[in-house]
C-alpha cells in the first residue's frame, strides 16, 4: 500500500521544523534513538517509584508499587538485551517526557495531605507514567517487527504485556481509594460545618 504524502513547500513555511544535522533518516535510527530515550526514563522511574511507595498510606497500594519496581528493574536489564540483540550499545537519553511525568508526580506528593487523598494522586501519576511505557513499548515493538528485529520485538512485548498489567492492578486499586478519598472530604466538610456551630 503506498502512502500518499501532502505536498508541501518546507523552506517557507516557520512552523516546519528544522532537522539537526544528526537528524535520524532512517526508521532504525529512529528506533534506536527511541530505545535510549526510553532506557533513560526506566531508570528515571526506578529512582522516583520508592519516594512514591513511601507516601502511600494503602498498603495495597505500596506493594502493588513494590512489585513494580522490582519488575521495572528487570525491565532495565530487558532493555539492555534489546540493545544487544540488534548491536548496540545500551546508551541512555534524558527523555523530557518521563522528566516531566516524575516531576509532576512530586508536585501531586507536595500538593495533597497524607492519606487516601495523596494516594489517589500517586495513582494517578502512576497510571500516566504506565501509559507513557505502554505507548513507548507498544511503538518500538512496532517499529522492530518492521525491521525484522523479532527478538528485540519479543523483549519489548513482554515489557508492553507487564505494563499494561500494572496499569490495571493500580485501575483496580483506585477503585476503592478514590471512594474513600471522595469520603474523606465528605467528613473533612462536616467537621469544619460543626465547629463553626
Ligand atoms: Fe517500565
Ligand atoms: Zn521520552
Ligand atoms: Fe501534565
Ligand atoms: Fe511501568
Amino acid at each position: 500500500m503506498k502512502i500518499k504524502m501532502k505536498n508541501s513547500d518546507s523552506k517557507s513555511d516557520p512552523k516546519k521544523v528544522k532537522a539537526k544535522s544528526t537528524a535520524a533518516s532512517g526508521l532504525r535510527e529512529l528506533f534506536v534513538d527511541q530505545l535510549k530515550d526510553l532506557y533513560w526514563a526506566e531508570k528515571e522511574i526506578t529512582k522516583a517509584m520508592p519516594k512514591m511507595i513511601k507516601n502511600s498510606t494503602s498498603e495495597e497500594l505500596a506493594q502493588a508499587l513494590t512489585n513494580h519496581l522490582e519488575e521495572t528493574k528487570v525491565q532495565v536489564t530487558r532493555l539492555e538485551e534489546v540493545f544487544a540483540s540488534i548491536g548496540e550499545k545500551a546508551v541512555a537519553k534524558k527523555c523530557e517526557a518521563m522528566a516531566g511525568l516524575t516531576k509532576e508526580g512530586e508536585e501531586i506528593m507536595k500538593g495533597t495531605q497524607e492519606g487516601v487523598v495523596r494516594d489517589a494522586g500517586i495513582i494517578s501519576a502512576g497510571q500516566k507514567i504506565e501509559h507513557y511505557e505502554m505507548a513507548s513499548y507498544g511503538t518500538l515493538a512496532s517499529f522492530a517487527r518492521v525491521l525484522g528485529e523479532n527478538e528485540a520485538a519479543d523483549l519489548l512485548e513482554e515489557t508492553l504485556a507487564e505494563e499494561k498489567n500494572a496499569d490495571e492492578t493500580l485501575t483496580q486499586i483506585s477503585d476503592s481509594i478514590n471512594v474513600e478519598a471522595d469520603e474523606e472530604e465528605a467528613e473533612t466538610e462536616s467537621q469544619t460545618v460543626s465547629q463553626k456551630k
